[in-house]
């Protein structure tokens, strides 16, 4: 029996009356920044119970109007993705893994019981996007597009059940370096009493409410000096978990290279899973395994840990400069960006901005 893929739905495009003129659209593009600026078009795709997911397109970028029942302003019933799109030095547009985030944005969308998008629909989504504001995609070295997929409860009802509508919206912004610093270490605060996420909760998802609960010790952090929050795990406290909306690893002396394992408290990397897989190819140990925060303090101390480093989408691969917490403040290394973390950051940034063959098929 042969089985066909559902062919890709189609996008019909309105365009925009207004777009940013080409002076507004080049500042915006000659200094992005992150998530300030926003491209002329939104890409929607419909759900409700009767009729499944429908009305796909792409239309021009503005407010939505929303009812003040609707379920997600009460209830925070939202999941979401990030990923980049690279203009290559041929003017070709690439996406990096949008596979992975479409297959994440379903996982996501079951544990928030919201409808799960076909992934086939999420790529068109991102592409048809994309293609609607290619003059938005930035050149350069650490420039690319960010597109943000959310999927949220649409259906105006007040009472605590699953929406029975939800909508699927894909807009995109211009971006610079995340960290303005560039490859400056950043430095991290270990929160000894605030979690992320427990064992048999959402931390694996991507939905909006684990964000909305990290603010607050984000703000803590900031108000101590600190770039971001390194969250332990809920159960003993004692287990390194991941960093603000990064993954984390540590590169042990012997070139050991250990993350935590993916044990539905932590969120699956789409970074994280490609610098583990290039690691690997390039001949480093990496480990997947518990990763104690006192490992990491005495191997700090000792010197046994030498680099520490901190991936995702948005920031890429950075270094991890300095860590402190509850009767620590250690510096990593001299402080500077270590050699593994910056030939991690240099391949992976590389094969995204097609400056590198990319021997995986990751871009798309
Ligand atoms: N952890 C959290 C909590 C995140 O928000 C992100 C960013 N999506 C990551 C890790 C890194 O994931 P990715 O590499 O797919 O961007």
């Amino acid at each position: 029996m042969t089985t066909t893929a559902p062919a890709a739905p189609v996008f019909p495009l309105r365009r925009s009356t207004s777009p940013a003129s080409d002076e507004a659209r080049a500042a915006a593009l000659a200094e992005p920044g992150f998530g300030r600026y926003f491209t002329d078009h939104m890409a929607r795709v419909s759900w409700d119970a009767e009729r499944g997911w429908h009305d796909h397109r792409v239309e021009p970028y503005g407010p939505l109007t929303l009812d003040p029942a609707t379920s997600v302003l009460h209830y925070g019933q939202e999941v979401f993705e990030g990923l980049k799109a690279y203009r290559h030095a041929d003017g070709s547009v690439w996406a990096f893994r949008p596979r992975e985030n479409a297959r994440r944005l379903r996982e996501s969308a079951r544990r928030l019981a919201l409808p799960e998008l076909p992934e086939s629909d999420f790529v068109a989504a991102v592409e048809a996007l994309v293609r609607a504001d290619a003059p938005w995609v930035p050149a350069g070295d650490e420039a690319s597009l960010y597109v943000r997929p959310f999927l949220f409860a649409s259906e105006p009802f007040v009472g605590v059940r699953a929406s029975r509508r939800a909508e699927l919206v894909v807009i995109a912004s211009p971006a610079g370096p995340y960290f303005p610093r560039g490859l400056a270490p950043v430095s991290i605060w270990v929160s000894p009493d605030q979690h992320r996420a427990a064992r048999g909760g959402t931390g694996a998802a991507k939905g909006g409410a684990n964000y909305a609960a990290s603010l607050a010790p984000q703000v803590d952090a900031a108000a101590r000096g600190f770039d971001q929050v390194c969250y332990l795990d809920a159960r003993t406290g004692s287990l390194l978990e991941e960093i603000g909306t990064m993954n984390v690893a540590v590169v042990r002396a012997d070139g050991e290279v250990v993350t935590p394992p993916l044990g539905g408290t932590i969120l699956a990397g789409v970074t994280r899973a490609s610098l583990l897989r290039l690691l690997a190819d390039a001949g480093h140990r990496v480990s997947e395994r518990r990763l104690p925060l006192a490992e990491v303090v005495d191997g700090l101390r000792s010197g046994e840990v030498v680099e520490v480093l901190a991936c995702g989408t948005a920031a890429v691969v950075t270094p991890v400069g300095r860590l402190a917490g509850d009767g620590f403040d250690l510096t990593v290394g001299d402080g500077s960006p270590g050699p593994l973390t910056a030939w991690a950051r240099a391949t992976l940034t590389d094969l995204q901005h097609g400056r590198a063959p990319d021997p995986y098929g990751w871009l798309h």
